[in-house]
């Protein structure tokens, strides 16, 4: 068997260390800016920070929903995104995107045949279609789903920040990526005949926990002055509620609670349902792949030249767009010396790591056996998903129609009613 097939945290630990595994963050990574991939990929050099809400939330997320395609109830997925959240706010915002993606796509309920599978594979020359002994690519797909009419899809699921409209810039580089293509061939290596893919993109709340005004007893705003002393109205009749930089007038606020912030997510998830999800079908055409197959033969040709001879040269247009480079700050002239010392350095162990960075043997955090993934493989294997008698809906992309009405199979959560309705009618997970 040409794949090798990775279901339990050893093998996946195992291809985490593994530098000579092609990931699509890996190539991405490298083409993006050679110098950047030597640092994080050959040296495994990362900024020692911990991860970013953005890759939280995108985490839980899958996580929650994964659980969900496994059968387990509603409650104790509730109980693991709170545990493993780095706060209140985190798994609030996890759950009321989980729940209120459950409710949009509850006419389309998904025929999951696979789930969260590992691969390795070789890498052929799409000429002689020998193999290359030095890299493997590597990565793990969401799920395989079947469609309405039949057909395998690959499910793909984002969490983004990008605008989800038909038409936008998202979807335009989504038929261009080359991950979905080397996804497809990798499933097909597995024996899933999967000839499209089905993106299930949900966009990351843009509002943020806020302050909610204090009231006194009759509900009243309160507004101090600088001394801390209550302001009235310019005629003195009433209690002032508006605050006034000019005059040092300040409404005074506290903190939105974890549930207010739940609330407040959910009323506005509902009111524009689309804003925040969407599923679209991309078709990737025999073409499209050998297309692919072209591009990763060249590349894995480029990046092992670099490494013999130990050249990565610096694409200076990476460095701030689209976002701040992690490596920025060591690759600047003026801290030539440490990166002479990491130039010339011949095992990553024995490189002076600068501050505000730390050295991994996990070059690959996506494939790790991690808390999270270590979760959802452990709950898969005590429990395997249900097979769903619902097939989905092939032509799922940006229906609106979504009632707001029963919701078929949800769960009782800390004995509250049973999740019926749209996001604000549940009031406590
Ligand atoms: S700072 Fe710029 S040149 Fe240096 S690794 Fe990052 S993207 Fe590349």
């Amino acid at each position: 068997m040409s794949i090798q097939l990775l279901n339990d945290s050893e093998a996946l630990s195992r291809a985490s260390r593994d530098r000579s595994l092609l990931t699509n963050s890996r190539m991405a990574c490298q083409r993006a800016c050679p110098k950047r991939h030597q640092f994080r990929y050959e040296l495994g050099l990362v900024p020692d920070q911990p991860p970013s809400e953005a890759a939280w939330i995108g985490t839980l997320f899958h996580l929650a929903c994964n659980l969900d395609e496994m059968g387990r109830p509603d409650q104790e997925i509730a109980d693991v995104v709170r545990a493993k959240a780095r706060d209140a706010y985190d798994a609030e915002t996890v759950l009321r995107l989980w729940l209120a993606h459950r409710w949009r796509w509850q006419d389309h309920e998904l025929d999951v045949v696979a789930t969260e599978k590992a691969f390795r594979m070789p890498i052929r020359n799409p000429e002689t279609n020998a193999m290359t002994f030095v890299f493997e690519n590597g990565g793990k797909v969401d799920a395989v789903v079947r469609l309405e009419d039949g057909r395998l899809a690959l499910l793909e699921r984002k969490t983004i920040s990008d605008d989800l409209s038909p038409g936008s810039d998202y979807w335009l580089r989504v038929r261009l990526d080359q991950q979905i293509s080397l996804y497809v061939l990798a499933v097909r290596e597995l024996g899933y005949d999967v000839t499209t893919i089905l993106y299930d993109v949900v966009r990351r709340p843009g509002m943020r926990p806020g302050k909610v005004p204090l009231v006194d007893d009759d509900g009243v705003k309160i507004v101090c002055d600088a001394h801390g002393e209550r302001v009235r109205t310019k005629d003195g009749k009433k209690w002032r509620e508006s605050a006034s930089a000019a005059d040092g007038y300040v409404l005074q606020t506290r903190p939105e609670t974890p549930e207010e912030w739940g609330a407040r997510l959910a009323e506005d998830i509902e009111s524009r349902i689309d804003f925040y999800f969407a599923r679209v079908e991309v078709a990737r055409t025999e073409d499209d792949l050998a297309d692919f197959r072209e591009e990763l033969w060249q590349q894995q040709q480029q990046l092992r030249a670099a490494q013999l001879k130990g050249r990565w040269f610096r694409n200076t247009n990476a460095c701030l767009v689209p976002f701040r480079c992690d490596y920025l700050n060591i690759c600047d002239l003026k801290l030539d010396v440490g990166l002479s010392i990491l130039e010339a350095g011949s095992a990553p162990r024995a490189l002076q790591v600068p501050p505000g960075y730390k050295l991994v043997d996990t070059v690959h955090p996506e494939l790790a056996d991690d808390d999270v993934a270590l979760e959802a493989a452990s709950l898969a294997d005590s429990a395997p998903r249900p097979a769903t008698g619902a097939a989905p809906d092939a032509n799922l992309a940006q229906n609106s129609s979504a009632p707001a009405s029963a919701m078929a199979g949800s769960q009782p959560l800390n004995g509250t009613p049973a999740f019926e309705g749209p996001p604000t009618d549940y009031a406590q997970l």
